[in-house]
């Protein structure tokens, strides 16, 4: 038989595995603006400022009021598998950080002109690290960190003929921020665009406050989401170990706010967005007598349970989980949302067989 000739095996260089592993991270702009506010957000921001130039193609910046990064720790951080978030197995199967594989950084650095600007809590200057050079530079800021990303793809224009128009990517953009900004009213969000702001949304209080949920849904939702939708707030019950507590809270549209898409469908577990083929189901379940053909329901559901009960380590963008209990999980949605439907409409939701 004819074999192929036989190649010689070899270790793929450092930037060479970084840009393999861009290809399944990064898509497009929203997707590093979506990393890049996981990264705000882990590093405890009250702030958030994303700038985008073209859709995010010619720059990227995101800009915190975190507990930035010291100075010697930059370099670190652009490099591969480099976290301060695990250190162990046992942290990765607790995980309560959105970020977790050290990758990102490092992968965008391989497919775009980086920079990170950062002054850590505690210390009295900022510094300015290249991605490109390695050169590190002191310059004025406050404490929090800046990521600019500039030109996506200059290096892989196979990837860059993928992408849509600038409005698009824009779009793509502000609904990764959007997803953000839902799960954490604690934070106030700002997209700007060319230099003109397109969205900006208020801290509005503690991130379990009803009213500041409230209002952060009516903010970024608009107020017919608010107004057309009940109070889910539901608890498992909690008698049997073997099956811990599961919470589900958040808003359920009324039927009559159901939509020909199922674009306002948003699902939260343990404050991740995820897209989850058992809460879409048990969700639209509770819906099936109410709702005809493909009309798709609106809500905002927030899901929390022991973390070690649910794998985000299943995608590298950690989109999907899996659930070790998933007929729990189906469950909990599914009682949750049919109460929430059944309660009267002015009143909470409620229902928890505690
Ligand atoms: P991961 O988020 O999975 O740890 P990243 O590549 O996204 O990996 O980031 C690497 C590290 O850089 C993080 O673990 C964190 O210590 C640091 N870092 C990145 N962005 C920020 C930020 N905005 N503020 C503070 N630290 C940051
Ligand atoms: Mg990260």
């Amino acid at each position: 038989p004819l074999l192929p000739p036989r190649r010689p095996i070899r270790e793929l260089p450092d930037e060479l595995i970084s840009q393999i592993a861009a290809g399944e991270v990064v898509e497009r702009p929203a997707s590093v603006v979506r990393e890049l506010v996981d990264n705000a957000l882990d590093a405890g921001a009250s702030q958030i400022t994303v700038r985008l130039l073209a859709g995010g193609v010619r720059l990227i910046s995101v800009e915190d009021d975190g507990s930035g990064i010291l100075p010697d720790e930059l370099p670190i951080a652009l490099k591969r598998h480099a976290t301060s978030k695990i250190g162990s197995l046992a942290d990765l199967e607790s995980v309560g950080t959105m970020g977790f594989r050290g990758e990102a950084l490092a992968a965008i650095n391989s497919i775009a002109d980086c920079a990170i600007l950062s002054r850590a809590s505690g210390q009295n200057h900022a510094y300015l690290l290249e991605g490109q050079t390695g050169e590190l530079k002191p310059v004025a800021r406050a404490v929090g960190t800046t990521v600019e990303v500039k030109e996506l793809f200059f290096s892989t224009p196979a990837r860059r003929k993928f992408l849509k128009t600038d409005a698009t990517e824009l779009a793509h953009c502000v609904e990764a921020v959007r997803r953000h900004a839902l799960a954490r009213p604690d934070v106030g969000f700002a997209i700007w665009h060319e230099g003109k702001l397109v969205e900006q949304w208020r801290r509005c209080g503690a991130p379990d406050s009803l009213p500041a949920l409230e209002q952060r849904l009516a903010d970024v939702l608009g107020s017919d989401f608010v107004e057309q939708s009940v109070w889910v707030d539901y608890a498992s019950s909690a008698q049997a170990d073997y099956a811990p507590r599961i919470k589900v809270w958040g808003r359920a549209g009324v039927p009559d706010a159901a939509r020909s898409r199922a674009d306002q469908q948003f699902c939260y577990v343990n404050g991740r967005f995820v897209r989850d083929k058992v809460v879409t189901h048990a969700a639209r379940s509770a819906y099936e007598d109410v709702l005809h053909g493909h009309r798709q329901p609106v809500y905002a559901l927030y899901i929390t349970m022991d973390p070690t009960r649910v794998d985000v380590n299943v995608h590298p963008t950690k989109i999907e989980v899996r659930f070790r209990d998933s007929r729990d999980v189906h469950q909990a949605v599914r009682r949750a949302v049919d109460s929430a439907l059944a309660a009267p409409r002015a009143g909470q939701a409620g229902g928890s067989e505690a």
